[in-house]
């Protein structure tokens, strides 16, 4: 990244500066709404290996117009303060987009977690959510913690579970965090939340003509060429279901290490299960390995997703990115300074704060589904269930009455009066989000044209969500 280029905080600030221009807040408001309230810093050591390592961690709570705070906790060596506190701005701002009900937070830990095995990171866990636990850092009512990058369901099953250990009255306790394992409390369609919301964002867009028609392309999902950065939950899944159900094709894939490509489509699943066996991409079937990885990001292609890290496009490469459509699949990798040079290109950036939602979005039905301690979906499915069977029954009454001899094919009639569940609810759910959440941005696009791009009318509507619910409170 060029020396002149901001830091990742920063950038977030300037695109918030930048649309609340477009926007009449009192500069007292502006001001509470930008900053992070508060982060914590921790240091703290275990003994491993016959030795006390030091590890610090943060948990930053950006903005508690609403409560509980939400975010993931991250596990990487570059985490710092200004990385957790640009990562909790954009929780704030992702949740007021797509309406669920939390304020912003975003914990990290540095550490490698590839130096360390299962056991050790399970230690290093545990005593940081102690550390976090104790200031009501994790806590059900007041700030939920859930996977990011390095982290994952085994880490939020620690977590929960040495919660639960400090809280043992607590009724709640499950809902402490969210992305756990459907044995420890999770949900159904946690895991590939956030990929699948790419899907559904892809799709919502790509029903407007007039939006496709801005990012100079034209039709459907259909053959569209995508590359994609990150190979990742996030990039894995997105990547997947766009070629295996939506028909796109997978032209490239770049990892830390080096990318692949595939101009007729590259097998996604056999791509990962390959990396995962291997270690790398190189020498996937079927596919072209290229050591200069990120060269790729500047390739020829329909749609651009960035699904790995902050700041992978800047103001370096931005120029020469030749996707006329990018999907932000990962929080913040277009800096400032590259979004201003690719706003200038006409390049249609569908920025992090809504299409990354979908984790968030899937972590509130996780956290609604333990609080109220019923099966998620169960209460919907008696409902519909009732429906059903009644729909059924009538009929079947119509065929007697009318001796027309009608007979239901018994498979279709139990699946019929079973409803829908857990998973299909949690679809149906995220979808809704997905496209609500699009128009709401989209409307704001059109109607004022001066804001210039999807991000900052994404901004302008989060910020005046925040400000509506900070006047309510009478600040
Ligand atoms: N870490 C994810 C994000 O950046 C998920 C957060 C959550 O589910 O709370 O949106």
């Amino acid at each position: 990244m060029p020396a002149a280029e901001p830091s990742f905080r920063d950038s977030v600030d300037l695109m918030f500066t930048r649309a609340v221009r477009f926007m009449d807040l009192s500069p007292g408001l502006e001001e509470k709404i930008r900053v992070c309230n508060a982060t914590y810093t921790v240091r703290f050591g275990v003994r491993l290996r016959g030795a006390i390592h030091t590890f610090t961690g943060y948990r930053s709570v950006h903005s508690e117009h609403m409560e509980p705070v939400k975010g993931g906790i991250r596990y990487a060596m570059a985490v710092d303060q200004d990385e957790v506190e640009a990562l909790a701005a954009l929780m704030t701002y992702k949740c007021a987009l797509v309406e669920v009900p939390f304020g912003g937070s975003k914990g990290g830990l540095r550490i490698d977690p590839r130096a360390w095995d299962v056991h050790e990171l399970e230690q290093i866990t545990r005593r940081f959510t102690y550390e976090l636990v104790k200031r009501d850092l994790i806590h059900p009512a007041q700030n939920v913690p859930a996977p990011d990058m390095g982290t994952g369901e085994r880490e939020m099953a620690w977590i929960a579970d040495q919660y639960r250990r400090m809280a043992t009255t607590d009724i709640n306790a499950n809902a402490c965090v969210t992305g756990k394992p459907l044995s420890s409390g999770g949900i159904h369609g946690r895991v590939e939340a956030t990929g699948r919301g790419i899907q559904y964002a892809l799709r919502e867009f790509f029903r407007h003509p007039e939006d496709v028609a801005r990012a100079r392309l034209s039709g459907g999902l259909e053959g569209k060429r995508v590359v994609v950065q990150g190979l990742g939950n996030v990039g894995y899944h997105a990547a997947k279901f766009l070629s295996e159900e939506d028909g796109a094709l997978v032209v490239g894939i770049v990892e830390r290490d080096g990318a692949i490509s595939c101009d007729t489509g590259i097998d996604v699943e056999q791509a990962k299960q390959w990396m995962m066996k291997n270690g790398t991409l190189e020498g996937a079937p079927g596919t072209k390995f290229h050591a200069e990885g990120a060269a790729l990001l500047e390739a020829e292609c329909d749609i651009l997703i960035p699904a790995a890290l902050e700041g992978v496009i800047h103001k370096g490469n931005a120029g020469r990115i030749r996707a006329p459509l990018v999907i932000e699949a990962a929080n913040g990798p277009v800096t400032a300074g590259a979004d201003e040079i690719l706003r200038d290109k006409g390049t249609v950036v569908i920025p992090d704060m809504y299409a990354n939602a979908g984790g968030v979005t899937v972590s509130y039905f996780e956290w609604v589904k333990n609080l109220s301690h019923i099966r998620f979906g169960r209460m919907q499915r008696r409902a519909e269930e009732a429906e059903h069977m009644l729909l059924v029954r009538e009929l079947e009454r119509l065929s007697e009455d009318q001796g027309l001899g009608w007979t239901l094919n018994p498979d279709f009639k139990r699946q019929y009066m079973r409803g829908a569940d857990e998973l299909t609810l949690v679809r149906s759910g995220l979808d809704d989000t997905m496209r609500t959440a699009y128009q709401s941005m989209r409307e704001v696009w059109h109607s004022r044209p001066e804001l210039g791009d999807l991000r900052t009318a994404a901004y302008v509507v989060a910020i005046g969500r925040v400000a509506e619910s900070y006047r309510a409170k009478g600040l």
